[in-house]
């Protein structure tokens, strides 16, 4: 399976920071071993979208609506993206769910929405370190697949990224053995949910340091990146594993 390199940049970069990095980053991208995806904040998508003309780099939005157009200020449309160039959505990070309190429902319509326009939906699932302690990582991740692609067509491209919520921009990533485990769980879940074959991405403190060998565990097929996705170096480094 080709191998996903996906950068988060979250709420930060501006247009000409965002012109900036793929002056420098377009002349290391060919060393990538895998498709190499950006999502950068929605207000500079026209700026990658000019920046990535003629390139194979792929790139969509953090975060739409799972409806088309209309009264919902603040939101931001899937048609754009696409009318943009855009191919992918992120859709259930963590901090949607926590810091802006997305359902799974609301996810599996957004997931649905997304692939109606063509767009590949990247599903982020993950649990809280409470819920690993409490040995329910396989329930939570169960659960958040189950409903989040329930209006799912199985026949359209599809992207999960795990991330486990301990391990997002805190700098503690999860151990290989943990990853090879969740990955594996992850697996068969979608398996038996009919998604088999869909690629699984680990994302949660990835950096330089630590991809070689995360990336030799069962069923990871690449990384979802944050903060080492700002710098180029830093992610040409963790794409050419
Ligand atoms: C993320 O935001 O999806 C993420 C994985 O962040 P970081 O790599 O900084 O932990």
């Amino acid at each position: 399976m080709k191998k996903i390199f996906a950068a988060n940049w979250k709420m930060n970069k501006s247009p000409n920071e965002t012109r900036e990095f793929f002056k420098h980053f377009k002349q290391v991208s060919m060393r990538a071993t895998g498709d190499l995806i950006f999502f950068p904040p929605a207000i500079c998508l026209e700026a990658v979208s000019a920046a990535l003309q003629g390139s194979s780099i792929k790139w969509g939005a953090q975060n739409c609506f799972s409806q088309a157009f209309g009264a919902f200020t603040g939101e931001n449309s899937a048609n754009v993206v696409k009318e943009l160039g855009g191919t992918y959505l992120l859709i259930g990070h963590s901090e949607r769910r926590l810091v802006f309190n997305e359902s799974d429902v609301l996810i599996s319509d957004k997931v649905s929405f997304a692939q109606s326009l063509g767009l590949v939906p990247m599903l982020c699932v993950g649990e809280t370190l409470e819920e690993r302690e409490f040995k329910k990582t396989f329930q939570v991740l169960e659960m958040q697949l189950e409903i989040g692609l329930s209006k799912a067509d199985r026949n359209k491209p599809l992207v999960i990224a795990y991330e486990p919520v301990w391990a997002i921009g805190t700098g503690k990533v999860a151990a290989p053995v943990q990853v090879a485990e969740t990955h594996t769980d992850i697996f068969n879940i979608l398996k038996r949910l009919g998604f088999e074959g869909c690629p699984i991405i680990y994302g949660g403190s990835v950096k330089a340091e630590n991809a070689p060998l995360l990336i030799k565990q069962p069923h990871v097929s690449g990384f979802l990146v944050g903060g080492a996705s700002l710098e180029p170096q830093s992610f040409i480094e963790i794409s050419s594993v």
